[in-house]
């Protein structure tokens, strides 16, 4: 290996910038050359790419996003595309390709590295619906903001006797949902692997509403069949079941744009500076993630079109907290 590429694609995910700066500089260390490619894999198709030093990584640890940019290319879903893509690298003589991003960018590195080029993943994605890591990077920075705003809703719903919908990201994998239920005290929570009646929400919200509570919480998951606002549409109904006047807050990107927490920048550097020790030992074709409390590899076979199982017992959990 002389030379490697780093790039990030996908859905962006606070700590993706520590991890590009671990491969770049871990990287240096091994006498190689780094090249960052702008904008994904866009920018991989275009061969849009250029050599790092270890102080263009300066000051960026600290910064939500990503500072290569990142976006979503369907060319590189066909072969056609991937092809260029080979081209470019080929072109810049790169000899080792990293793939900072989540499911969608980990299987676009599976297929190429099915066609030959050595590619190692690195778990990115603030959804932590991941198979190979424990937890991604991202997803403890995206989780303390949904908190904040859940702690914060909590203050205006009291002064007002108001339950709200708090819809948080996280697509199909109601993870990100079901951990700021129990951490933020929500009465409830609506994730996609449980199936969700909604008169057995409006029957919560009328317990609470009973037992005197000033505000209620319900946490619903963006992939949920009954989002926050298919669920609002039915609560409108039964408004006088409820109790509560109902508002509903759609979290969206924010939950992204926050600053890397302590322990997203600390995965993120293990997990850059992993991938990096894998492609100089030949092992390719793997992502690296954070399993058991280690940096382990799994193979990006085993990992694409799959969704991570969330623990059940912990939405039990959130249901018997509230
Ligand atoms: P994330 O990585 O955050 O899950 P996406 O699912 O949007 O994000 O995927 C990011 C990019 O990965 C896509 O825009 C595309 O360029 C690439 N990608 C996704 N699926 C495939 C695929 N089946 N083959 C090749 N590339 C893919």
């Amino acid at each position: 290996m002389k030379q490697i590429a780093v790039l990030t694609s996908g859905g962006d995910a606070p700590g993706m910038n520590a991890a590009i700066r671990a491969v770049t500089r871990t990287g240096i260390q091994k006498g190689w050359n780094i090249f960052g490619v702008r904008d994904g894999y866009q920018g991989l198709i275009e061969g849009n790419m250029t050599e790092m030093d270890s102080r263009d990584v300066s000051g960026i640890i600290q910064r939500g996003g990503t500072f290569l940019g990142s976006a979503r290319c369907e060319e590189f879903k066909t072969e056609a595309g991937r092809r260029e893509a080979l081209r470019s690298l080929n072109e810049n003589e790169i000899d080792g390709l990293v793939v900072i991003g989540g499911n969608g960018s980990q299987t676009g590195s599976f297929n190429l590295f099915k066609m030959g080029f050595p590619v190692v993943g690195v778990a990115s994605t603030i959804d932590n619906d991941l198979v190979g890591s424990d937890i991604t990077i991202g997803v403890d920075t995206a989780l303390n903001i949904a908190l904040e705003a859940i702690d914060r809703l909590k203050v205006t719903g009291s002064s007002h006797q108001r339950a709200f919908l708090i819809e948080v990201m996280g697509r199909n994998c109601g993870y990100l949902a079901l951990m700021s239920a129990i951490a933020g005290g929500a009465e409830t929570v609506v994730i996609p692997e449980v199936e969700t009646d909604p008169d057995e929400i409006a029957h919560i919200l009328s317990q609470a509403y009973e037992r005197g509570k000033s505000h209620a919480i319900v946490v619903v998951a963006e992939g949920a069949k009954y989002n926050a606002t298919k669920l609002a549409e039915f609560f409108e109904k039964h408004q006088e079941r409820i109790g509560f006047a109902l508002r509903v807050s759609i979290l969206g990107h924010i939950q992204r744009g926050g600053t890397p927490s302590a322990s997203d920048r600390i995965l993120a550097s293990r997990l850059g500076a992993g991938a990096v020790d894998c492609l100089d030992r030949g092992e390719f074709g793997v992502l690296v993630g954070w399993v058991n409390g280690k940096v382990q590899t799994t193979p990006l076979e085993e990992v694409v079109d799959k969704t991570k199982q969330i623990d059940l017992e912990l939405f039990d959990l959130a249901r018997k907290l509230d």
